[in-house]
């Protein structure tokens, strides 16, 4: 039962993570339509040689590589890592 447990507990610590984000990027994209573009386009071109996380999909410059539970690879950002860390996955 504990599995069970620390399971559904990061489940649950991801889908407010992935809340939280989304919130945020609505607030501050109605807040400043020119200058929140002119970020958007900055960042683009920042991530644009990124590769993109096998979890919250969100490019970044750096990923750390897991091995999941069928053996599929994962690409992880910073934060997923975490996750990646407590669900006991296999670092590559
Ligand atoms: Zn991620």
């Amino acid at each position: 039962m504990l599995w069970v447990y620390i399971g559904v507990s990061v489940l649950v610590i991801f889908l407010i993570w992935v809340m939280v984000k989304k919130n945020s990027v609505k607030e501050v994209g109605g807040a400043n339509n020119v200058i929140e573009l002119n970020k958007k386009l900055n960042k683009k071109q920042k991530t644009a040689k990124g590769q993109v996380c096998s979890f919250c999909r969100n490019k970044t410059d750096r990923l750390a590589f897991y091995s999941d539970e069928q053996g599929k690879v994962l690409g992880l950002c910073n934060s997923c890592k975490l996750l990646a860390e407590n669900r006991g996955l296999l670092r590559l």
